[in-house]
């Protein structure tokens, strides 16, 4: 099963909480504002990544989403 880790820049106010608490530090923020001024978390190493949804739950502003992917092989078998 894949998924999807988005993170809404638009959204984000930058707090960090999301770097701090990622277990594999996979986030970072963003050296450029977004359009509310704040410099956005951004997913550095995305590869690392393991989709625990720790960030999601942390985040106050709910900016991080992450959605299941339905892969090729699966939506051609339904
Ligand atoms: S889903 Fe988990 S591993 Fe991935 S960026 Fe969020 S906290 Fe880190
Ligand atoms: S916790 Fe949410 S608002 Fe804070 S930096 Fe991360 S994505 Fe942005």
């Amino acid at each position: 099963m894949a998924y999807k880790h988005i993170i809404d820049n638009d959204r984000c106010k930058g707090c960090g909480l999301c770097v701090t608490i990622c277990p594999k530090n996979v986030l970072e923020m963003s050296e450029d504002v977004n359009s509310m001024g704040y410099f956005p978390a951004h997913q550095a190493r995305p590869d690392d990544c393991i989709f625990c949804t720790t960030c999601c739950i942390m985040c106050p502003d709910v900016a991080i989403t992450i959605t299941k992917v339905v892969e090729e092989t699966e939506a051609s078998e339904q």
